[in-house]
């Protein structure tokens, strides 16, 4: 039994889940985001996709994954799914473009109540979200990225968590969720099933997700301005 369990999945049941969140100019995170470890830069960013391009890296979109999750699609070479969470005007704005001459794709978790309220300029727009050939949208909820006392999604009912989806489902596909803060319970993994969501994202958990893990809680990577190129290398190799 102790043999079982020592044995590391091998490379084929594996995948790197990476998450990003917003991207600036060189100058802008020096001027306004030095102590943001949240917002990174465009230099060091690159460097990162220019890594897995000379690696050789395919980037599987959710679908892919969820194929491969099924059981329905195998991987062919070294792969990895690039996430961005909050939905940052960026993602449309400069990372796509830049994902295009790459050859990559991505998802946007994208929270709804900013893309709905139009004062929130770093936000994306409907508009900007048309457009998902490169980068393509789902959810990081409607209105409950909020942990200012307690996480928020932990004070709401079953019924406002089905409201919460109901505004979301308007505003991105809500067959993929990121949950705000990686954080998710019972309730909410309850009104998932309920509305047939395939996969569900956590954060930070550092490891890479297995093809036997939960849909709904499949663990990522978190890419900050701190990630030194050795650290995601090692992200890319733990198996
Ligand atoms: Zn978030």
């Amino acid at each position: 039994m102790m043999i079982h369990l020592l044995t590391k999945p091998r490379n084929e049941d594996v995948i790197p889940i990476l998450g990003f969140h917003e991207i600036v100019s060189d100058e802008e995170k020096d001027s306004t985001y030095a102590s943001n470890m949240w917002v990174d830069s465009r230099s060091n960013f690159l460097e990162k996709m220019e890594y897995l391009h000379d690696q050789g890296y395919t980037t599987w979109t959710l679908d892919e994954l969820y194929a491969w999750k099924q059981g329905k699609k195998e991987k062919l070479g070294k792969t990895v799914v690039l996430t961005f969470d909050d939905g940052y005007a960026s993602s449309s704005e400069w990372i796509a473009p830049t994902l295009k001459k790459y050859g990559f794709h991505a998802t946007t978790f994208v929270i709804g109540s900013m893309v709905t309220d139009t004062k929130h300029t770093v936000y994306l727009t409907y508009d900007q979200m048309k457009d998902q050939s490169i980068m393509q949208y789902a959810s990081h909820t409607f209105a409950l990225h909020d942990q200012d006392n307690g996480f928020l999604m932990d004070q709401k009912s079953i019924g406002q968590l089905r409201e919460d989806f109901e505004k979301q489902k308007q505003v991105s596909d809500i067959s993929y969720i990121a949950y705000p803060y990686g954080h998710v319970n019972e309730s909410m993994l309850k009104v998932c099933k309920e509305y047939q969501v395939k996969l569900g994202f956590c954060y930070h958990e550092n490891k890479m997700a297995k093809r036997s893990d939960d849909d709904l809680q499949l663990p990522r990577f978190a890419i900050t301005a701190t990630t030194s190129m050795d650290s995601f290398r090692a992200m890319l190799e733990q198996y």
